[in-house]
């Protein structure tokens, strides 16, 4: 019986897991999940899957949590520090980490440090402290399985040769909603279409990063430390189709590829069945879906986000916790309708030139960076008011 702890577990990747594990009945058991703030919807997924322990990290909500009765026998945790305990548990083998943003830094690093298996959905920890992570992962003994379906791509298909024998990572984009709209049309881009993703069914927050495309740049930095590649041999493709995940080319030409339909509990299972595939009732992928699957380069003057990727990924340091905290500000501003589309890279490229680089970056200068850059961000979007 493997035991299984989600963090993140009301989301959409939280909840697509815990369709995978009901799927696959026996075998895998959930000891422990948490959220930030949805108590009834933990609570009804408690009620289902009856883990040992549930955390909430606002108070209030895990009072309400409380008062409802509904724990069904669960150690409630609550606060800032409840998801991180969640992961640490003993009987957590696996830690699925799908927290949205910088607050599933901590649970993650926790994680690692407990010597977990961590399926990493939560891309934003290892963008903000890629180094700290796998430094901590080495002495642990953790291991990451990508949940992220175009870096579960690459980790199956590089398994056809020997790490020194790749030669590039080729990762995919949809493009998303605007592939196809012209700059001088980017000012009145509205949330409401920025969340209409044509392929993808996600939270919030990266379906406005598939749209800008900044999901992709955060995703160069973490094929960077996943698979320990250098930035300039990681390429990008639009992919309109959503079903070749990812590629890897070797050095004799060979280009090995990942496809399925664009459905993520299929990267979620494998990081939980890993080494092993388990048998799926999904619809499988037909000849019939792969009729006409088209690339084309990005264009990086209507989506500069994409380029502030592998600069972060060439700079390293505290670079991608500036990047990605800005964006957390910028991309939360525009779904609140408080700046444009166009302010999202603008602002995120403004808090990395701010940023003061460090040398032999640790914990606490990823938060200095990751509060700084949100200062940049807000100042330059006024959010501060007068
Ligand atoms: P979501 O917004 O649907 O869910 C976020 C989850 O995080 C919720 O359960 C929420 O309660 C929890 N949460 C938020 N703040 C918290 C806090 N302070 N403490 C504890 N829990 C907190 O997001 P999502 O789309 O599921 O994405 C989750 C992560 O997975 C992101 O990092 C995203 O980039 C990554 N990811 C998602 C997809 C996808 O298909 N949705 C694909 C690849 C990668
Ligand atoms: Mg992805």
């Amino acid at each position: 019986m493997t035991g299984v702890a989600i963090l993140g577990a009301t989301g959409s990747i939280g909840r697509s897991t815990l369709d995978v594990i009901r799927s696959l009945g026996d075998g895998f058991r959930v000891v422990g999940m948490s959220a930030g703030s949805n108590w009834e919807a933990l609570a009804e997924a408690a009620g289902e899957f009856g883990p040992k322990r549930v955390a909430l990290a606002d108070e209030s909500a895990a009072a309400k949590l409380e008062a409802s009765g509904a724990l069904n026998g669960a150690h409630l945790i609550a606060g800032p520090g409840a998801s991180a305990e969640i992961a640490a548990a003993e009987d957590a083998d696996i830690v699925v980490s799908a927290i949205v943003g910088a607050a599933g830094l901590e649970p993650t690093l926790a994680a690692v440090r407990a010597g977990k298996r961590v399926a990493l959905a939560n891309k934003e920890s290892l963008v903000m402290a890629g180094a700290l992570m796998l430094e901590e992962a080495r002495a642990s003994r953790a291991t990451f399985l990508p949940v992220d379906s175009e870096h579960s791509a690459v980790f199956q298909a590089k398994a056809a040769g020997s790490d020194r024998e790749i030669k590039r990572i080729i990762l995919t984009a949809s493009g998303g909603p605007f592939r196809d709209r012209p700059r001088e049309d980017f000012e009145g881009i509205t949330a409401e279409e920025a969340l209409r993703h044509p392929t993808w069914d996600m939270g919030p927050k990266i379906t406005v990063d598939s749209a800008t495309l900044m999901n992709k740049a955060l995703e160069i930095i973490e094929a960077r430390w996943l698979f320990d590649v250098e930035p300039s041999r990681i390429d990008v493709w639009i992919h309109p189709q959503s079903v070749v995940h990812s590629m890897v080319e070797f050095v004799d030409g060979s280009v090995v590829a990942q496809l399925g339909l664009p459905d993520m509990r299929l990267p979620i299972q494998y990081a939980l069945t890993y080494p092993e595939r388990l048998p799926s009732d999904r619809a499988p992928l037909g000849p019939g879906d792969m009729s006409s699957l088209t690339f084309e380069r990005p264009d990086t003057e209507r989506f500069p986000a994409l380029e502030l990727g592998w600069r972060a990924a060439r700079e390293g340091g505290t670079s991608g916790a500036a990047m990605s905290a800005a964006n957390e500000v910028a991309a939360g501003a525009f779904l609140e309708g408080r700046c444009s589309f166009a302010d999202i890279p603008r602002v995120v490229k403004a808090a990395m030139d701010a940023r003061e680089p460090v040398e032999d970056t640790r914990l606490q200068d990823v938060r200095k960076a990751d509060s700084a850059a949100r200062a940049v961000a807000r100042r330059e979007l006024g959010l501060d008011g007068p």
